[in-house]
């Protein structure tokens, strides 16, 4: 029988999983894509469907759809298991406690809490006629799964996840409930009286809640005294508020698809959005845009369309999130709603025209220009003088050189002042302006290159497993120097190894045979060998050069040592040591000595 691990694996296809992710595009048999674990222009990512493996050639990283999924959305094992099992359709034994975290009590706290606020939705005709009235159709409030947490009772949600065996702490874990503070054992729901909005991770499942205040009859009049009109479940162990964006899991198809991202404000206008058929729609909840949410979408899509309220384009939030875009090299494009209304609001008036305007939606520059330009007296000294440092100080901000000097002619132009000059006022703007310490962070992420004899090990062990035949040429190879590394390991496995390779890999050591696989692959991705029997004589010398200077340096160290010591018959051992070792090595360089 097959364990749940195999059973998910048979029936999941490795490119469809991924390609829920990132961009792949067909190279020969296999699938290639920009690496989302460490930055790149080029794509070293590779992906093979026969193997059912993937691989990236630049950090190193590879591994089955199970590492994928932990790497990408930062699951334990446990959770990506439970995560592709259900995309699987397999279903697993709860008790498995391989799955038990404390990360799956959340989610089931959330999931129940759902339930929930939906079924309070169900019962309260007044909330329900106000989301009409708002334009919400029946399914886009089942899609949404759009609930309602009643304002009858201090602890209503509670009492029913209590009866479900839920312990207020965990409870309070999943941001759903607030320690009271006059009574130190007494908790209340965080929710009440807020038409209720999940929010869910990639995968789809429910991590967090958006809150908005519901009032009634005074319902668009006034908020009531100094409630919040939305408020956001907070930061917990499942909802990184960094990571997630609202509506994420139902619009990456429609990203990849569309190749770009619709970036909305607010839940009302995201969902208003994907119920006019606009499904790349995404919208950041609860905290200001981040350079990891930015990330995620860009794994997809390198263009992203806003449609914040840009009356506010000074506003520092709007502002700094489109410099944050613009730094990651986004192609951005502005939706202009008329009359300045929301895009929820615009829907509703108009749900056939929603798309139109995305089509006609404007380069940002072009857009940033004309507001600026509009508001300012061109044809005075003072005028062009912050004209010209408003939008200097956003061209620089551009990657590509081309497109800046596009800008800097145009504005030119515009101010009728020679280019030359607006160059030289660039110039003189410090990068470091606009840094930020994220910068430091990419560094950090730059890939570690494993050692030389490690790679080199590795490329003997693929070659061996792709051609058994060549296990000859490994039979008296010394690698003890290596056995720390997992391609040690398997070197020494295959150099007893008999007949099937990767079944007697299987049997002494199972946990390097995906590790196996993996070399094997790359062997495959790697177009330019020609001859296994070449490539193999090539990483044998390699390696063996390697070693005989790594020990000849060790030697000439301990020789330094033995004449500082004055310690005459060690010196001498020691220099014949030296004299054979470079002998060796000499012959191992020449191409015209054969061994
Ligand atoms: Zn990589």
């Amino acid at each position: 029988m097959l364990t749940p691990i195999e059973e998910v694996k048979s029936r999941l296809d490795i490119v469809e999983v991924l390609s829920g992710y990132i961009k792949l595009s067909k190279a020969g048999s296999n699938f290639k894509a920009v690496c989302p674990f460490h930055s790149e222009k080029s794509p070293s990512f590779m992906v093979s469907p026969a193997r059912q493996i993937w691989h990236c050639f630049g950090c190193g990283e590879g591994g089955d759809i199970f590492k994928f999924v932990m790497k990408i959305e930062g699951l334990e094992f446990g959770d990506a298991l439970r995560n592709l099992a259900q995309r699987a359709g397999v279903i697993l034994k709860r008790e498995d406690p391989q799955i038990r975290t404390e990360r799956n009590k959340l989610l089931d706290i959330c999931r129940a809490a759902t339930e929930y606020f939906r079924k309070n939705l169900e019962q309260n005709n007044e909330v329900k006629s106000y989301l009409k009235k708002r334009g919400l159709k029946d399914e886009t409030i089942d899609e949404f799964k759009i609930g309602y947490s009643p304002d009858s009772s201090w602890d209503g949600l509670l009492k029913f996840l209590a009866a479900k065996n839920f312990q207020p702490q965990d409870i309070e874990k999943a941001g759903l409930a607030v320690k009271s503070e006059k009574n130190s054992t007494g908790y209340f729901d965080r929710f009440r009286g807020r038409i209720m909005f999940p929010i869910a991770n990639s995968s789809g499942e429910i991590i967090g809640f958006g809150g908005r205040i519901f009032e009634g009859k005074s319902e668009g009049k006034k908020v009531k005294s100094d409630e919040a009109k939305y408020i956001n479940s907070p930061q917990t162990l499942i909802y990184d508020k960094s990571r997630v964006l609202y509506g994420f899991d139902k619009a990456k198809i429609d990203i990849r698809k569309n190749n770009f991202t619709v970036l909305v404000e607010g839940y009302m206008d995201l969902i208003m959005c994907h119920q006019a058929g606009v499904k790349n729609a995404v919208a950041v909840s609860g905290t200001a845009m981040t350079r990891d949410h930015l990330q995620i979408l860009k794994r997809l899509s390198d263009n992203i369309y806003f449609s914040f309220d840009m009356d506010n384009a000074g506003e520092a939030a709007t502002k700094r999130a489109i410099d944050a875009a613009l730094s990651e090299e986004f192609n951005i494009k502005v939706i202009i709603v008329p009359s300045g209304k929301d895009p929820a609001d615009f829907i509703l008036e108009h749900p056939d025209k929603w798309e139109y305007q995305i089509k006609n939606a404007r380069g940002f520059m072009e857009f940033y220009f004309d507001n600026v330009l509009s508001k300012n007296n061109l044809e005075t000294a003072q005028g062009k003088k912050d004209v010209s440092k408003i939008l200097l100080l956003q061209i620089k901000k551009i990657k590509n050189r081309v497109e800046q000097s596009h800008w800097i002619s145009l504005l030119s132009q515009k101010l009728k002042i020679k280019p030359e000059a607006l160059e030289e006022e660039i110039a003189k703007i410090k990068t470091n302006d606009f840094l930020d310490s994220d910068s430091a962070r990419q560094i950090v992420k730059e890939n570690k290159q494993k050692p030389r004899e490690e790679l080199l090990g590795e490329r003997i062990v693929a070659c061996v497993l792709k051609d058994p035949k060549l296990k000859k040429d490994i039979v008296g190879l010394e690698i003890e120097p290596i056995l720390c590394y997992p391609s040690g390991q398997l070197l020494s496995i295959l150099q007893k190894a008999e007949d099937d390779l990767l079944e007697q890999i299987k049997e002494e050591a199972e946990h390097l045979l995906d590790y196996a696989n993996q070399l094997l692959f790359s062997l495959d991705a790697m177009e330019e060998i020609e001859s296994l029997e070449e490539e193999i004589k090539f990483c044998l010398k390699e390696f063996k050069i390697h070693f005989l200077k790594e020990q000849l340096n060790k030697i000439s160290f301990q020789i330094q040592e033995a004449e500082e010591s004055l310690d005459e018959k060690s010196l001498a051992t020691l220099m014949q040591q030296f004299k054979n070792l470079s002998q060796e090595l000499h012959q191992a360089l020449d191409p015209l000595v054969t061994e």
